[in-house]
């Protein structure tokens, strides 16, 4: 049983690990050996689910979605196999400048040097709709780079780039180790081109990024934002999600000590909230067994 999860100083990947963790625990009973090694993120996770290279991934709550319609990035591709397992943190599309460029709003990227991200990675994908949401390309950009998520701190602390783009719960490692090897700050995603992108969808929504979290950021940060989800296909065995599931929520208030962006999750809105695609069988057994359908 494999898990795709991002890039290594992301949350997914502490999700990932963790989840297999509580997994691997019941191994001896189950028989599940569970794995979760870092991937190029969320478009990645998707097309490796359908390839029959993994059997789970975690994904963005707005390509889950598109993935199970056939829509946007996934136009003529619908994939009616995937399956919702639950949902997890909310994650604010988040931007992160060097201070000295002056970069606070979004718009302010025009011309600049930023990360737009891995092709694969749910943030690149996401950036791609922004881009066309505001009549923009990548040539409004003076350079845009396709770092991993792992790898864009690192550049933008070295002057590389003045700008980088990630989709992530908060706190993350990566948003952590930009904003304190050098002097950054969050950006604010907003405006009408964004008003109309959550009005239009029902996977988006206003997200704030609280002041406080990171060194250079104390007023509040205002963007939009999906959920991390996890998904898996109909082809899985309902038994093996059924593991992986029932190893979550009967440990439930172990699985929440294990990353900040965890701590208010509520089961309730974890089997509903993000969730497109049919939930899997296997999952369904337990959130009947729990009463909780
Ligand atoms: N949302 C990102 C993606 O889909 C990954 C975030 C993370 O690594 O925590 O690629």
């Amino acid at each position: 049983m494999t898990i795709g999860t991002g890039g290594q100083t992301g949350v997914y990947y502490v999700v990932g690990q963790s989840i297999c963790r509580l997994v691997n625990r019941g191994s001896s009973k189950h028989n599940i050996k569970c794995t979760a090694p870092s991937t190029g993120g969320s478009i990645d996770n998707i097309n490796a689910i359908k390839n029959g290279d993994r059997q789970m991934g975690v994904a963005q709550s707005d390509w889950q979605f598109h993935a199970y319609n056939g829509s946007a990035k996934f136009e003529g591709d619908k994939y009616e196999k995937l399956r919702a397992v639950f949902s997890v943190h909310g994650e604010p599309f988040t931007v992160v400048a060097r201070s000295e460029t002056g970069i606070k709003s979004f718009d302010d990227l025009k011309g600049k040097p930023v990360n737009i991200g891995n092709p694969g990675s749910g943030q690149r994908a996401t950036m791609d709709v922004v881009l066309a949401a505001k009549g923009w390309s990548t040539d409004d950009f003076s350079l845009a780079s396709e770092l991993k998520s792992a790898e864009q701190a690192g550049a933008l602390g070295d002057n590389k780039i003045d700008a980088m783009v990630f989709t992530v719960g908060h706190p993350a490692g990566s948003i952590q180790e930009a904003t304190t090897t050098r002097d950054a700050n969050l950006v604010n995603v907003d405006g009408a081109a964004i008003d109309k992108l959550v009005a239009d969808n029902p996977f988006y929504a206003k997200a704030v990024i609280p002041g406080g979290m990171y060194k250079g950021s104390d007023a509040d940060t205002n963007t939009f934002g999906v959920k991390a989800t996890f998904v898996s296909s109909s082809d899985v065995p309902a038994d093996t999600i059924y593991q992986v599931v029932k190893a979550v929520f009967d440990n439930f208030d172990r699985f929440k000590k294990l990353h900040p962006a965890f701590a208010n999750l509520k089961e309730a809105d974890m089997i509903k909230d993000g969730l497109s695609a049919p939930l899997h069988d296997g999952a369904i057994k337990y959130y009947k067994e729990r009463g909780w359908m």
